[in-house]
């Protein structure tokens, strides 16, 4: 199986890249995000739980996050593989992903970062919130998430650097640029898929 975890600060084209890569390599996309919103929409105990630390930029308890992702894995094996897009953002979170797949009897790939500069990021969240109106797509709370994001991601690249499981994509051109970067990093480790 190939799975990647796939990392990036708000507004680096992460879900966009995730898809490409899912459909590309014929493996499931998973993003934390997504599935808390849809949360929210259907009002779910877990949704309403959530709506207010999302809106101010904070992390949802890792507890809540981790059993979601698990049951989601489950109900898709068997698969390819899976890109987590989103996921883990904590040491607890990618402790509990590496038993989840150790439970299914696979392992994480490796963890891709995109890197993007911070001025280009805040320029492309402005712009989607002018597009999709995401609550938590103003200049405070970008903000916010981008200074979380930079803490989140010392700790989760630490985590799969010590494995040797680490890469870095280039993400400040188009998604098609960032793919065909993530598609040779795939390659260069040898990795097929079936
Ligand atoms: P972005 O990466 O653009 O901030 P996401 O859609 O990945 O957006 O996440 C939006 C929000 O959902 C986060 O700011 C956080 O509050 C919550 N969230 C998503 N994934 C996780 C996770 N793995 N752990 C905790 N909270 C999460």
């Amino acid at each position: 199986m190939l799975n990647i975890v796939l990392f990036g600060p708000p507004g680096a084209g992460k879900g966009t890249v995730a898809k490409k890569l899912a459909r590309q390599e014929n493996i499931v996309h998973l993003s934390t995000g997504d599935m808390l919103r849809e949360e929210i929409e259907r009002a779910s105990a877990l949704g309403k739980e959530a709506e207010q630390l999302i809106a101010r930029g904070a992390l949802v308890p890792d507890e809540t996050v981790v059993a979601m992702v698990r049951e989601f894995v489950k109900r898709k094996m068997p698969c390819n593989g899976f890109i987590f897009d989103g996921f883990p953002r904590t040491t607890e979170q990618a402790e509990a992903l590496d038993a989840i797949m150790t439970a299914q009897g696979t392992a994480i790939t490796m963890m891709i970062a995109l890197e993007v500069s911070e001025d280009e990021i805040i320029r492309r969240m402005l712009n989607r919130a002018a597009i999709e109106g995401r609550p938590d797509d103003t200049m405070d709370v970008i903000r916010q998430r981008i200074a979380t994001y930079h803490e989140k991601i010392q700790i989760t690249s630490g985590y799969y650097r010590a494995q040797n499981k680490y890469r870095t994509a280039d993400s400040s051109r188009t998604p098609e640029y960032t793919l065909q970067q993530i598609l040779s990093i795939i390659q260069q480790a040898g990795r097929a898929t079936t």
